[in-house]
């Protein structure tokens, strides 16, 4: 899946295109992707402004000139194309998408300063998903989420209350999407072992301490992540074709057995597994 930073990638690449651009013709080559697209949505779109393009947790939501919603998620493989380019991530792409037979959507624009855009929605496997909705209307998807953790909302006095009684491990309280929204489980993973608090603590028994070395940890992981973005991912998918999440930059994620990178350690890291998910983490400087 991808996580938080690859999503936000794809936005800022997008947002220049798209923003401000005025959607004048939408085709759709098959009626759904992991949902069904929604009724009369070419129609829909057809004739508005994309106002602005943000993201929540993982989803891209475009806001339209009249306040709707269009919401985007790409799933495992999805990935936008402005022209026959990936946006910002070409590692999404295999060789079998250069066909375009999994292109789904396509929509031509016209952006104020660039003229026509042509907007196209690739994904071979089709987890993702794509809906729409009126001004000031219920999501189901974004109104149960956290605040988000890269925004104001997630500051120590925030996470203390959240945490405040818990006896669940503090690894799977961090993948709360209601706890903090769109943190996932490599950066919760690399989170942990920043701030040096063991993935397997209850929750709840963290002190001011460790909750003011957590929160900017999760905060400079996924900044990070981000900040390599594009070209990381260029570079790696140049080199075996395979999608790929920045592994080589990871502290712990997918370092079973390789010794802790902190300074000093001497510790080695270990894999674990929390609510099926595979934790890794170094049990010498991580308690
Ligand atoms: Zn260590």
């Amino acid at each position: 899946m991808p996580e938080l930073p690859e999503v936000e990638t794809v936005r800022r690449g997008l947002a220049p295109y798209i923003e401000g651009a005025r959607i004048e013709r939408v085709t759709l080559h098959r009626p759904d992707l992991r949902f069904p697209f929604p009724q009369e949505f070419a129609t829909a779109l057809e004739g508005r402004t994309i106002a602005h393009l943000g993201r929540r947790a993982k989803y891209l939501v475009a806001t339209l000139s009249d306040g709707a919603t269009w919401l985007s998620h790409l799933g495992m493989t999805g990935a936008f194309l402005v022209g026959d380019r990936p946006v910002d991530e070409p590692s999404r792409i295999g060789a079998a998408d250069a066909s375009g037979k999994h292109i789904h959507f396509e929509a031509l624009l016209t952006h104020p300063a660039r003229g026509p855009v042509s907007l196209s929605y690739s994904d071979p496997r089709r987890f993702g998903f794509m809906d729409l909705f009126a001004p000031g209307a219920p999501n189901p998807f974004t109104d149960p989420l956290g605040p988000e953790p890269l925004g104001n909302g997630v500051d120590a006095l925030y996470l203390a209350a959240r945490l405040e009684g818990k006896k669940g491990p503090i690894k799977t309280v961090l993948l709360d999407q209601r706890v903090i929204a769109g943190l996932g489980n490599i950066y919760v993973c690399e989170a942990l072992h920043a701030s040096r608090i063991d993935p397997r603590r209850a929750a709840g028994t963290l002190d001011e301490a460790e909750i003011e070395r957590l929160v900017p940890a999760i905060r400079q992981v996924l900044e990070a992540a981000i900040a390599a973005g594009g070209s990381t991912l260029r570079d790696f998918a140049r080199a075996d074709g395979q999608p790929g999440y920045f592994q080589h930059s990871f502290a712990v994620y997918g370092h079973e057995g390789d010794p802790c990178p902190r300074p000093g350690c001497g510790g080695e890291i270990e894999r674990i597994v929390q609510a099926g998910r595979s934790t890794f983490f170094c049990p010498v400087c991580q308690d």
